[in-house]
């Protein structure tokens, strides 16, 4: 550029002009931010937050206790104790996650034969302490009571694609 260019430039003001006209252009579009918490973004149905165990409709334990999660788990986070009940039927005594390890892969729901352990959609669970993040299977079936509903929305909404 010319020392001329320059100097026309530098007179006219026409650099402050330009960046001005682009930041007032923006203010006319739709806002890339929201406001969180307020207002929280979608989530896609497959997003995998914080876990949960399920249970049927009639409030049996959908977990068998098959164990395949805690075998998959390449994080090694979930600890499982099982024994049969008096009907026959294995159920666990303890389902511990430690979400501390969890790095979120979605295996154990991938494994998980009868939908019981989800990665549901709750992605605001953070603690003050490690400790708060040592789920045992009460937490975890508390959570699956919490979010039930829109657990089973995504499951219903990827079905088609499995
Ligand atoms: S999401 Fe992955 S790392 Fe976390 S508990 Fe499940 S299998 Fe383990
Ligand atoms: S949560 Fe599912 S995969 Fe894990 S032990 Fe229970 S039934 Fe088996």
């Amino acid at each position: 550029m010319s020392f001329i260019d320059r100097g026309i430039r530098s007179l006219l003001l026409t650099e402050i002009v330009k960046g001005m006209a682009l930041t007032l252009s923006y203010m006319f579009r739709p806002k890339a931010t929201i406001d969180y918490p307020a207002e929280k973004g979608p989530l896609s149905p497959r997003f995998r937050g914080e876990h949960a165990l399920r249970r049927y409709p009639t409030g049996e334990e959908r977990c068998i206790a098959c164990k395949l999660c805690e075998a998959i788990c390449p994080a090694q986070a979930i600890t499982i104790e099982a024994e049969p009940r008096s009907d026959g039927s294995r159920r666990t005594t303890r389902y511990d996650i430690d979400m501390t390890k969890c790095i979120y892969c979605g295996f154990c729901q991938e494994a998980c034969p009868v939908d019981a352990i989800v990665e549901g959609p709750n992605y605001e669970y953070a603690t003050e302490t490690r400790e708060e993040l040592f789920y045992n299977k009460e937490k975890l079936l508390e959570n699956g009571e919490i979010w039930e509903r829109e657990i089973a929305a995504n499951i219903a909404a990827d079905a088609p694609y499995r």
